[in-house]
């Protein structure tokens, strides 16, 4: 059977069920009162008549607290709850976006589902929220090597073109060689001042530094508390040190290779006040790869159990207020 044939992509009370498995797996919880009393389902409650349905519009998945004696559904305080669309074209999108190596874009998702491109849009952002790491384990404990290394993209706002990378957005990522984890930050610059930081505070004191030679990198284990740094000179046409075979940036910039022809292919253009989601996004994907042991359904999953306490408040493609 094809994973597309699941009921919870088709069917609106299946699409419920399958999201309360997932964010609550002790039973119901009341958003209002945090109880998991045994609340109640209410069946067969319909909306208000209108235009559109006249005979008004069955509420799937509402229950009843029997604390506070308030109404719910599983979407309140998840990404799902500021917008109308149903639960189980949710799920599509979700699925589309996590089982697509460089992604899906708003266009796509927009045909694919026909909805409007805007509430496409919305969506991708909010699914990109979900597939943000919430928590942040350090990199490289147990003395395991950790390569870091920047790529440029895009335009800098308000930045005149120049010939080098300097009108060019800034992306450091590090990459933990054990756990074949991803972490990506936008810089400003790429120079120690904003780079020694993100190693303290992401590194293991134990932790072996792998980078290229670039002039950023060289004498940076003066400024950071890692065990040891290892330097690839890519300039001298270098891909793994000749000394030490261990010393290379490869995996980083394969993780670079899969980002670029993403954001090139599919994305195209990306505002700086968005990028950090599109990141969250590839970071979210190379860590829960097949690789690491994560099929399509598990990356799905994975994602679903993001969507709890991201709601965002932005407004749409063309606003001007920042995301
Ligand atoms: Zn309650």
């Amino acid at each position: 059977m094809s994973i597309l044939s699941k009921a919870y992509f088709h069917d609106e009370a299946e699409a419920f069920r399958h999201v309360e498995a997932v964010l609550w797996p002790r039973g119901a919880v009341c958003p209002h009162c945090k109880s998991n009393a045994r609340h109640y389902r209410l069946e067969g409650v319909k909306t208000k008549p209108s235009k559109k349905h006249p005979e008004g519009k069955v509420r799937h998945g509402l229950w009843k607290c029997k604390e506070c004696r308030k109404q719910f559904t599983v979407r309140v305080g998840t990404i799902f709850e500021e917008s109308h669309l149903e639960l189980h074209k949710w799920l599509q999108a979700i699925y589309l976006m996590v089982s697509s190596k460089k992604g899906v874009s708003a266009h796509q998702i927009h045909r694919t589902l026909e909805i409007t491109y805007k509430t496409a849009w919305f969506l991708c952002h909010r699914i990109r929220e979900a597939m943000r790491e919430g928590s942040f384990d350090i990199f490289g404990s147990g003395g395991g090597g950790v390569e870091v290394d920047e790529t440029f993209i895009g335009t800098e706002p308000g930045a005149p073109k120049k010939r080098a990378y300097g009108h060019k957005m800034k992306v450091l990522t590090l990459v933990d060689r054990d756990t074949k984890r991803a972490r990506s930050f936008i810089i400003d610059q790429v120079n120690r001042d904003e780079i020694c930081p993100i190693i303290n505070s992401n590194l293991s004191k134990e932790a072996q530094l792998l980078t290229d030679t670039a002039r950023h990198y060289r004498g940076i284990d003066q400024h950071v508390e890692v065990a040891d740094h290892g330097m690839v000179n890519h300039s001298k046409g270098e891909y793994v040190n000749f000394q030490n075979p261990v010393v290379h940036t490869q995996t980083v910039e394969s993780y670079f290779s899969v980002f670029k022809r993403g954001m090139r292919g599919v994305y195209q253009h990306c505002a700086k006040k968005h990028l950090h989601r599109y990141m969250a996004e590839f970071d979210f994907r190379y860590n829960n790869r097949v690789g690491n042991g994560v099929n399509d359904f598990e990356r799905a999953m994975i994602a679903l159990s993001g969507v709890k306490g991201k709601r965002l408040t932005y407004r749409g493609p063309n606003a001007q207020v920042a995301g």
